[in-house]
């Protein structure tokens, strides 16, 4: 090993779900994408995009976006901070708020980054176990911290925590922040915004990626009271003014506009996995009862790598984590009726060959 290695920040990294070449084929169900377009507004507004305003460095704060975010949750801009997909916000939110000797506090059943992060940042973290059903406990959260983050709802369990649990781990924790990464809160859990005026500590994190079809274009906020936001811009502004492009900011602001047709794509999803839940059901699946745009769920008999392996050779995606506790588990986003039947459609062959 070279001397210079000895200086070197390792980190071990987070791993996305597979991207796979476009096949005509494909059913691709395996990183929580939105099945349907994004707003027709978005088409519009991608029309006027001026290819000599490329030039110029896009608005360091996206002024139109914050403002556009705020008007439609009824919050002042000085409320809103933006950053290139929740990912990007959630990281400098870890980075702006964890700075503590003591641990952060984490499900160990969770998004997968934010023990990346924490590696990545040296933040100490404590994972907390979710008992056997999946779900947090609110009293594990009341110990000594240096801060707090899950989802709600969680993933990829997909179950959601009421706002009172939510509650009761803020009251709990009034000197530490407590970021909630509300990334499928559209699909059918309840907002902490709602608490924001009682909890000066509360960040509340949201994306353009699952329920407004944009993951491709990297739109993510948090929202949270004005001295917790002027903190993280302090943060952004010292590591890159310029995030977010001029094509973001134009096509987030139609997005978010545009609340009837993302409402009707929300409700579209919700119907077509209350319907998957019952196919699920009938071939052998069990699993705790999502609130969000995925089912993770095992086969009674079938291992899940086995599925998943299977599944993958005729380019029905989905995720498997070789991880303790849920490998035996997959995680099928929902994509539309049609994608779906096609998976239940494999799954009975499948099902029937193995058993014969
Ligand atoms: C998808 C996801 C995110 C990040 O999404 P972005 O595309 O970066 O906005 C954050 N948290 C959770 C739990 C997610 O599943």
């Amino acid at each position: 090993m070279s001397k210079w290695e000895n200086n070197v920040r390792r980190v071990v990294p987070y791993v996305a779900g597979e991207q796979p070449k476009n096949q005509p084929d494909m059913v691709k169900l395996n990183t929580n994408e939105n099945p349907y377009p994004p707003s027709p507004k978005v088409a519009e507004a991608l029309q006027k995009i001026s290819i000599d305003d490329m030039r110029l460095y896009p608005d360091p704060a996206a002024t139109d976006l914050v403002n556009a975010i705020a008007e439609q949750y009824q919050v002042k801009p000085s409320q809103v901070f933006v950053g290139v997909g929740s990912d990007d916000v959630l990281a400098m939110a870890f980075q702006t708020f964890f700075n503590s000797d003591k641990p952060i506090l984490f499900p160990d059943i969770t998004y997968s980054f934010y023990d990346v992060w924490a590696d990545c940042f040296r933040i100490p973290y404590r994972q907390i176990p979710l008992d056997e059903n999946f779900a947090i406990n609110p009293a594990d959260y009341a110990q000594e911290n240096g801060g707090i983050v899950f989802p709600n709802p969680n993933a990829p369990t997909g179950l959601a925590l009421s706002l009172d649990v939510i509650e009761e781990i803020l009251r709990s924790n009034p000197d530490v922040v407590v970021i909630v990464d509300e990334a499928y809160v559209d699909f059918g859990a309840e907002s902490a915004l709602s608490l924001l005026g009682r909890y000066e500590n509360l960040l509340v994190v949201q994306t353009f990626s699952k329920s407004r079809a944009l993951a491709g274009m990297r739109i993510g906020y948090a929202i949270g009271n004005e001295k917790l936001i002027s903190f993280l811009q302090d943060v952004k502004y010292s590591f890159n003014s310029y995030t977010m492009n001029r094509t973001s900011i134009a096509l987030g602001v139609a997005a978010v506009e545009d609340e009837a047709y993302h409402q009707q794509i929300v409700q579209k999803i919700v119907e077509t996995r209350e319907w998957s839940k019952e196919e699920l059901k009938k071939r052998g699946f069990h699993f705790a009862d999502s609130s969000s745009n995925f089912i993770f769920a095992r086969h009674e008999t079938i291992p899940a790598k086995e599925l998943f392996e299977a599944l993958r050779e005729k380019h029905i995606y989905v995720r498997y984590f070789n991880k303790p506790r849920i490998d035996n588990y997959l995680r099928i986003t929902i994509g539309t009726r049609e994608q779906m039947q096609k998976l239940f459609d494999f799954l009975d062959r499948y099902i029937t060959a193995v058993s014969a």
